[in-house]
């Protein structure tokens, strides 16, 4: 039985656009303009860095996921060499300005905008996002109803708390009638299965799926999705 999908749902990050090149720039601008203001700065490494995470969140749980937050108060350890205070904080302000910025640099893979523009006229679109990327900021965010980020969720996927969100935006609108797409297979994916609610999977990389529950249809271009979607649900 084909379901009666009347939202669509999108992850943003590597499901509009490839993330990676976008946010390596943006914390490597970041850092830079960072050292222009204050000289050289040891930024450890990713282990480091996920350390660092564990303790704020022990002491601040809203860390978890408001991820601004987090990248503020990572710069401000950074940059705890720094007196005074206030000229600190003042950069680490400025430096997360820059970087938001640049984070919103990004390159839609090809097909998005056409193939939202189709399907906003037979559905609702929302956004469902785990990171601190605002479709509003760009001209595809005209196609959406609503966003919901981690820092609206105070929760991140695969936790049902985006999707709780999202029925509360629209009305008469229940899991059955969602139809969820993204890149990731826990966070998108199982996200959604756990919950009964459709999915698609976005996979332009040809990765495999190693979940064990049973994979959706998938897509590798977005110029193919309109039909994908048409074909299952009209
Ligand atoms: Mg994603």
């Amino acid at each position: 039985m084909s379901k009666d999908i009347k939202m669509i749902t999108f992850d943003l990050d590597d499901t509009l656009w490839d993330n990676m090149p976008t946010i390596t720039k943006a914390e490597i601008d970041t850092r830079n303009w960072i050292e222009e203001q204050t000289g050289k700065v040891d930024w450890g490494t990713f282990e480091d860095f996920l350390e660092t995470r564990e303790k704020l969140i022990k002491n601040d749980e809203s860390i978890a996921w408001d991820i601004s937050k987090l990248r503020k108060e990572i710069f401000k350890i950074k940059l705890d060499h720094i007196r005074p205070r206030d000229l600190r904080d003042e950069i680490v302000e400025e430096a997360f300005k820059i970087f938001i910025t640049k984070r919103h640099e990004i390159t839609l893979f090809e097909g998005v905008e056409e193939a939202l523009e189709k399907l906003s006229k037979n559905f609702v679109l929302g956004v469902l996002t785990n990171g601190n990327a605002d479709i509003f900021k760009f001209d595809i965010g005209k196609y959406f109803k609503f966003s919901i980020s981690s820092l609206e969720a105070k929760d991140s996927k695969p936790n049902r708390a985006h999707f709780d969100e999202a029925i509360k935006r629209v009305d008469n609108i229940n899991f059955e009638n969602i139809l969820h797409i993204g890149d990731h297979q826990i966070n998108d994916i199982f996200g959604a299965f756990n919950l009964g609610i459709e999915s698609l999977w976005f996979n332009n990389k040809g990765v495999e799926w190693n979940q064990s529950f049973t994979k959706p249809d998938e897509f590798s271009s977005w110029k193919n999705l309109p039909e994908l979607i048409s074909k299952k649900y009209d």
